[in-house]
């Protein structure tokens, strides 16, 4: 489970990652659809979500079937198939999508496939006393069905079905949309590895053409017993409301406060590798700055430094014009902004073209100076546009972040060796990941301690989500017996 990002091995990924844009598989890439992948069918992938839940309920049964070392050959051949694959699924995301980087998406493959927890996440518990033994057992709940996002379609597919199948469960999923083909491939390679162990052809289902209807008969079919919703708002409410037992990680608007005991340079580097990693497209990476007035200037120069490209206050104005658009709610007659999906994960020179400023690749992110009410730092945007607030002190500092936070509780970072700053921001934002001193995926163990995630909970509390976070606990009680002390 151990993983070192060696500069050897990033390298090895982008070299893999090259190989993979060759014009042979950039043809291959071409004929992807959401029920195939260069002419082969998808396995797993049904035109009707009925048939997908009874496909998945089959699945379930064959894994209760499995020992727990059958399970993890199931899993080992997972992990396996997602890191040769890597690239291609990453490729295939971008070229769906149009959102993320290549290079960035294999490696959240490579995370997933070395650093989900598999079955050793799940633990037993014995009580003894006067009375005997009281077992504590973490069962599966049964079939899962699951919602996932566009913003890390296949590594989302992956990562909950190892812990999925960790636990015992079946799955289904309902993949976003505008995501379709890629979740759809990594369906077939979890697939692909149960075949490959001896488990059954269909271990994990999907379907065609996924909607919110077919997420409502999910909702209400009897043999889905947990919902598990990684995604935006709305989705999250929406299942949230079903009436089933129900896991939800939604959105968040991760602040970073940079104060003036920080290692200004190395702050300046961290939040733009972080902020600009697969174009700010996960949920934990930075998208708002406050920083102490009188570090300000060393730690734009850092991120200047570092790949940001600075704009003026009124050139961010126009820019917020276009990443932004109104949309009327149809039930209220209320219009606010969303952000432009045109936007959403392009990458900083693309964005900077509709401006009229033209940059090369060596552009990263897009960095200005705003007030705290700016959209920019009131939106999710999840695109490398970073704004910075100035603060006097870290009264103000913390007093904002968490304003900006608002409320989402899921991910904020800090820059500062002053310990009384980092936990009194700690304790205020109250978030799931609080990161200190390093890019925001080190919060999902990338170059941090921990486990890896792409499904963070915080609204229902299971936090960095894994293998246990998907089960149920029993109890088995032996009366008067097996105590043998
Ligand atoms: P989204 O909210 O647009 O869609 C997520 C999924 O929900 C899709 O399958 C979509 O079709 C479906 N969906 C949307 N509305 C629905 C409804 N009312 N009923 C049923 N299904 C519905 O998500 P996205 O744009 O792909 O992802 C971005 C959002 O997700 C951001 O807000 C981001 O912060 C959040 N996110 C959170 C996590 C986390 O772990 N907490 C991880 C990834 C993304």
């Amino acid at each position: 489970m151990a993983i070192n990002w060696t500069e050897a091995q990033i390298e090895e990924v982008v070299a893999s990652v090259i190989r993979s844009l060759k014009p042979e598989r950039a043809e291959s890439c071409d004929s992807w659809s959401a029920e195939s992948y260069g002419g082969r069918r998808l396995i797993g992938v049904f035109a009707d979500m009925n048939e997908a839940i009874e496909a998945a309920s089959r699945g379930y049964k064959a894994v209760r079937a499995m020992t727990l070392e059958e399970r993890e050959k199931v899993i080992a051949n997972i992990r396996t198939l997602c890191r040769e694959e890597a690239p291609k699924m990453a490729a295939l995301g971008v070229a769906e999508t149009k959102m993320g980087r290549v290079d960035h998406k294999t490696a959240k493959h490579i995370l997933v496939a070395d650093k989900t927890p598999g079955t050793a996440d799940i633990r037993s518990e014995a009580k003894t006393g006067d009375f005997g033994l009281t077992l504590t057992e973490m069962a599966p709940f049964g079939v899962v069905g699951s919602i996932t996002p566009s913003t890390n379609p296949s590594e989302t597919v992956i990562c909950n079905s190892i812990g999925m199948i960790a636990a015992g469960n079946g799955v289904v999923f309902n993949p976003h949309p505008n995501a379709i083909a890629t979740s759809n491939y990594a369906v077939d390679l979890v697939n692909r590895a149960s075949a490959m162990a001896g488990g059954p052809e269909v271990l994990v289902a999907s379907v065609v053409k996924p909607t919110l209807e077919t997420a409502d008969v999910m909702y209400k079919h009897p043999n889905i017993r947990l919902l598990v919703c990684t995604g935006g708002p709305g989705v999250v409410k929406s299942v949230l409301s079903s009436g089933k037992k129900a896991i939800g990680a939604g959105a968040g608007n991760p602040p970073v406060i940079v104060d003036d005991t920080a290692d200004v340079k190395k702050a300046g580097k961290d939040i733009i590798d972080g902020c600009s990693f697969d174009n700010n497209l996960p949920c934990i990476a930075e998208k708002e700055v406050f920083a102490f007035d009188s570090i300000a200037d060393e730690l734009i120069g850092a991120m200047e430094e570092n790949g940001a490209y600075r704009i003026s206050r009124a050139l961010a104005d126009k820019l917020a014009e276009i990443v932004l658009v109104d949309k009327k709610n149809p039930k209220t007659g209320v219009t606010s902004k969303i952000v432009n999906r045109d936007c959403v994960g392009r990458d900083a020179r693309v964005i900077l073209e509709k401006v009229g400023i033209h940059v090369g690749d060596n552009v990263r992110c897009i960095i200005c100076e705003t007030d705290f009410e700016h959209p920019f730092v009131q939106h999710e945007l999840m695109m490398p546009i970073l704004p910075i607030v100035r603060v006097k002190n870290i009264d103000e500092a913390i007093e904002l972040a968490v304003k900006a936070e608002h409320g989402c509780r899921h991910t904020a970072h800090m820059h500062s060796k002053n310990i009384d700053n980092l936990t009194r921001f700690a304790r205020a934002v109250e978030t799931t990941i609080f990161v200190k001193n390093a890019p925001s995926y080190a919060g999902i163990g990338f170059g941090g301690e921990g486990h890896t995630t792409f499904t963070i909970a915080g609204p229902t509390g299971e936090g960095l989500t894994s293998a246990k976070s998907f089960t149920r606990q029993r109890r088995c009680v032996m009366s008067e017996s097996f105590r043998i002390i």
